[in-house]
């Protein structure tokens, strides 16, 4: 297992950023970019970069995160090249004037929002789906006409590498640029000026994003995490509810960040709800998890601390073996972690699930709403009562019934967090909105000219406009 290592030295020379970024900018100011040809151009070349290299971003993959092709591949690789495929599907027609109504008292006139790219973009990229997060926000920036500057996470060295190396091969290097590098790198590009920022990571560094941003005024969106709840009626499917619940919490060992985090159940439920867990656990992943090809390891020493740390003291009543060396911890359920404890006070961005019992299944509500607005939230039940009282009574920046992080694979769907789980949407036509300026355009026509609005300012005037406004 090569997790967190690289043969090379991942990193740009800082004195190559200023001028990577004034670049950039040219290009977009000789206007190239706006040509839908040249964004269709780039979103196919995106895709042909992720088909013919396959092989080695999933091998880039398996170093940096032990994952295993096939869950790289669904949840990465297959997930750009279905968003390539609706973005180039749909773009003419996101591109185009969108007209809207025109009021008596504005006419004759027309009224339409005309789409227009904002100029050069920063994409912060995060090491847990590493080429997704930062392909994905470079398919919805170019879509919308910008030029964009990549920073893939340095927690993902290999796949850092592998972008850095083929970007230049397959897009338009005057128009997008990669900048290897950890916290100076990031930190002298954040002294730069940009259009727009997209950040994919934790909350305090998105606030240190926020602030260079606010220098320059420069619109941002944060893609943040925090703890999604997973509110788990009794009056649910168990056998499917425990699948998707392993499914979504284990996939790349639990760092994911729409991972339900925590799971809320009634006490009479739980052990019912905990056994099928543990079942689904091992039909999975076999009951020597550590041999399994296809359960992932934790990204670094420093992360694999802080996992085992967490358990420290805890009710482990399932799992909680762990290998430092090779960077595994095991599936592990977790039964009522005081609600103060650092296992249940941070996100836990790790194979460990604790379930909370409540003695009322309507306690999940005020569980959640006392808490930092989550990234998802996630409702297994059959009762159409409690999913609305839920769905009307908390707030979370995505929401799934029944299911684990499905809404991801749906690009009509906006991707993004609410409150402390971040700000702003990406993925389909939300991603290239995103990137877009709407710009307000009317058109009057000089057909006639009511003096109604001009001074000199006459009570007839006045009672006149006052009816028409
Ligand atoms: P990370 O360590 O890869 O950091 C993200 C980026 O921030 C990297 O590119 C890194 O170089 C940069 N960075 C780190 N420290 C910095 C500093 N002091 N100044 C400037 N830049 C700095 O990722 P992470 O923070 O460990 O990511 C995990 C978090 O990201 C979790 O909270 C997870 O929920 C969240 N996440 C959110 C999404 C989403 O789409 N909403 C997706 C993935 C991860």
């Amino acid at each position: 297992m090569l997790t967190g290592s690289s043969s090379r030295n991942n990193t740009t020379n800082l004195s190559l950023i200023g001028p990577k970024i004034e670049g950039l900018r040219q290009t977009f100011a000789a206007g190239h970019t706006k040509n839908i040809a040249w964004r269709i151009t780039q979103l196919k070349q995106i895709k042909k970069l992720v088909v013919e290299q396959q092989e080695a971003i999933l091998l880039g993959l398996q170093k940096d995160l032990g994952r295993c092709d096939m869950e790289s591949w669904t949840a990465e690789l297959g997930g750009v090249i279905s968003e390539v495929e609706h973005t180039v599907k749909h773009l003419k027609k996101w591109m185009k004037p969108r007209k809207v109504s025109t009021p008596v008292v504005t006419q004759p006139a027309s009224s339409y929002v005309l789409p227009e790219p904002l100029g050069t973009v920063l994409i912060i990229g995060a090491w847990n789906y590493p080429i997704l997060l930062a392909l994905g926000p470079l398919i919805a920036a170019v879509s919308a006409g910008n030029c964009a500057l990549i920073k893939p996470s340095e927690l993902s060295p290999n796949t850092s590498a592998l972008i850095a190396q083929q970007i230049p091969k397959y897009l338009d290097q005057q128009a997008v640029a990669v900048v290897e590098g950890a916290v100076d790198e990031t930190s002298e590009l954040l002294k730069h000026q940009f259009d727009h920022i997209i950040y994919t990571g934790g909350e305090l560094v998105g606030k240190v994003v926020m602030r260079a941003a606010a220098e320059f005024l420069t619109p941002i969106t944060l893609e943040l995490g925090g703890k999604s709840p997973c509110i788990v009626d009794s009056n649910t499917n168990l056998e499917v509810t425990a699948a998707r619940i392993v499914w979504s919490k284990f996939m790349n060992a639990g760092q994911t960040c729409v991972a339900p985090d925590y799971v809320l159940v009634e006490k009479c439920f739980a052990p019912q709800l905990i056994e099928a867990i543990k079942v689904k656990i091992e039909a999975f992943y076999s009951a020597n998890i550590s041999e399994s090809n296809d359960y992932g390891r934790i990204v670094n020493g420093r992360h694999f601390s802080r996992l085992v740390t967490y358990l420290e003291g805890q009710n482990i009543v399932y799992g909680g073996d762990n290998d430092a060396d090779s960077s595994y911890i095991q599936p592990t359920i977790v039964l009522d972690p005081a609600v103060d404890s650092p296992l249940m006070e941070q996100e836990i961005f790790g194979p460990i699930l604790p379930i909370i019992t409540l003695e009322n299944i309507q306690q999940a509500v005020p569980f959640v709403t006392k808490r930092a607005k989550p990234l998802s939230l996630y409702l297994y039940t059959k009762d159409k009562n409690f999913e609305q009282v839920v769905l009307k009574q908390t707030s979370a920046g995505m929401v799934c019934i029944n299911d684990g992080f499905m809404f991801a694979a749906n690009p009509n769907l906006p991707f993004g967090g609410v409150g402390a789980s971040g700000m702003g949407a990406y993925h389909g036509k939300t991603g290239f909105d995103n990137f877009s300026h709407l710009k307000t355009i009317m058109k009057r026509s000089f057909w006639f000219d009511i003096p109604l609005r001009y001074p000199p300012f006459t009570s007839s005037k006045f009672t006149l406009l006052k009816k028409l406004l």
